[in-house]
């Protein structure tokens, strides 16, 4: 579903993503974690094109990223994204903020993009929150809106920039409770995050990636925490500081 090859990149001349190779299924949910400033939220948003790279290649469902001829608001409207701070509209009610982006990227129409929208805002458990703006909502319920959103789009993969670290404690556990039920559905997933509880939960994969960019592992969910003797001494010395 997700391919790069040897991707690399750079800010000016500081090189932030190196020779990065990452391959993720159908159905894969992929934690990414590794310390701040290692190139975590640079490499998920290489996915869709947010950032763009200077050397290597990626494709999503077998369409080249980086390719001149990429129709990249089609790319994006089939990778959902959900970002640290929500980034809600705020001027725009929850209903509006589901349906916007539907009707002016997928063309569908006002009635369709409703019913898609609200259906996607009950599953997240806020349908009772359709009228109101997100200042008026708690972070967690902004962040389940912003989930929402993205899943209103239909998308074929999730993209998610540590969803849980701009919240306060108490509401952590209803987005992971969302994103657990995504996972267990089958949707492919990449998720930057700290939260091992959840990585442990339905992480197929755990990606630990070092300042510089540099993908130091790569492996199974079980193997990453059920043999911490194997890991390399960078992130034995990350985990020891998060778990
Ligand atoms: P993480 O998400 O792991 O904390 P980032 O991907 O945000 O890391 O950043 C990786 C590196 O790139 C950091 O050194 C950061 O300072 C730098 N960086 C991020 N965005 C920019 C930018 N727009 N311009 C220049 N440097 C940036
Ligand atoms: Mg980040």
């Amino acid at each position: 579903m997700i391919e790069m090859k040897n991707v690399s990149k750079w800010y000016g001349p500081v090189q932030v993503l190196t020779d990065c190779s990452v391959s993720i299924k159908k159905g894969d949910v992929v934690v990414v974690c590794g310390p701040s400033g290692s190139g975590k939220s640079t490499l998920i948003k290489t996915v869709n094109a947010l950032e763009p790279i200077q050397q290597g290649e990626i494709t999503v469902d077998g369409t080249r990223v980086n390719a001149p001829s990429t129709d990249l608001p089609k790319l994006r409207s089939r990778v959902g994204m959900v970002f640290q701070h929500f980034e809600l509209f705020p001027h725009l009610s929850v209903t509006e903020n589901l349906t916007i982006a539907q009707i002016k990227v997928l063309g569908r129409s006002a009635d369709e993009a409703k019913v898609r929208g609200l259906k996607m805002l009950d599953r997240v458990g806020l349908t009772a929150h359709k009228d109101k703006f997100p200042g008026q909502l708690s972070g967690g319920q902004q962040q389940r809106v912003a989930i929402a959103r993205a899943l209103s789009m239909d998308p074929i993969v999730m993209l998610f920039d540590e969803p849980t670290s701009a919240l306060d404690p108490e509401m952590v556990g209803e987005v992971l409770d969302v994103m657990v039920g995504l996972a267990k559905e089958g949707m492919t997933m990449m998720v930057v995050t700290h939260e091992m509880g959840f990585a442990r939960k339905v992480a197929n994969r755990v990606i630990f990636i070092d300042v510089g960019g540099h993908i130091l592992e790569d492996c199974g969910k079980d193997e990453f925490f059920s043999h911490p003797e194997n890991r390399q001494p960078r992130t034995k010395d990350f985990l020891s500081k998060i778990l």
